[in-house]
């Protein structure tokens, strides 16, 4: 069987994945441990399981997770491997410290650093050139969302951010509207189920039927009491979580989608 009919006929496991933005230090490496029991505690869960602190802890996170079944990423990587870049960690740096995933164009990278689709690429170039996971975000803002762009705006990020050598095992699309972003406010299930449908639409379309083995996540505002709802949309594979991710309890609630 080809590469790709292997791929096709595995059903997608997905993911449910935190990221811990600018918090944690040392101390909080005890949720890492509070989470690994508590998973043990709440029984097996059919998805992957990932955390992706700030670049501090990726290296005593990965070592807190070891033998466990938790994963370790980072938030951003630079797109060069090395180089006069004062201040930016490259992402085969990020996989000698433990890390195994990388997100990037995080809409609060996009935000804050000015960082354009362009970039965004030359980032998951780079964590693909390493033998790593990019997580890619996508997502539209509320003004993009009222003036009906919503579409426009995802799709493009897509097609403008992801590697034409992308694969399923690769790279991993995280659908965040912005405006979800910490603020509590959540698409409803249809918004959802419309911007999942069309970027699973646009995959195929770009890979053939390898798009339909890639997992796409919805972040924005997740948390134990909404998880199970988001997860079961169609071509919802799982969640990227901020503030519930901080937390154990929390974020093992949110696993509960797939127990
Ligand atoms: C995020 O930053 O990726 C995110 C989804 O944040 P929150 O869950 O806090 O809305």
């Amino acid at each position: 069987a080809s590469l790709e009919n292997i791929i096709l006929s595995l059903p997608i496991m997905p993911m449910v994945a935190g990221n811990w933005k600018m918090n944690g230090v040392k101390a909080n490496l005890s949720e890492i441990k509070k989470l690994a029991d508590l998973m043990v505690k709440n029984g097996e869960s059919v998805c992957d399981v990932l955390i992706c602190p700030p670049f501090t802890l990726v290296s005593d996170m990965a070592m807190t997770v070891e033998g466990k079944s938790i994963l370790v990423g980072a938030q951003d990587c630079h797109e060069n491997i090395s180089g006069a870049h004062t201040g930016d960690i490259s992402a085969a740096m990020l996989k000698d410290a433990g890390a195994t995933h990388i997100i990037v164009g995080h809409s609060e990278r996009r935000t804050d650093h000015a960082e354009s689709n362009t970039i965004v690429l030359e980032k998951a170039k780079a964590v693909l050139a390493e033998g790593m996971v990019a997580i890619i975000c996508v997502g539209e803002t509320k003004d993009e969302r009222e003036a009906g762009k919503t579409l426009d705006v995802v799709l493009g990020q897509l097609s403008g951010s992801v590697p034409q050598d992308a694969m399923p095992f690769t790279a991993i699309i995280a659908y965040e509207p912005v405006w979800a972003i910490g603020t509590g406010l959540t698409p409803t299930v249809k918004d959802v189920a419309e911007v999942h449908a069309a970027i699973r639409q646009s995959l195929v379309a770009h890979f053939a039927d390898i798009g339909n083995g890639f997992r796409i996540l919805y972040g924005g505002s997740v948390k134990a009491s909404n998880a199970a709802e988001l997860m079961a949309v169609d071509h919802v594979n799982g969640a990227l979580v901020g503030g519930a991710s901080l937390k154990a309890e929390d974020f093992d609630g949110i696993i509960n989608a797939y127990r």
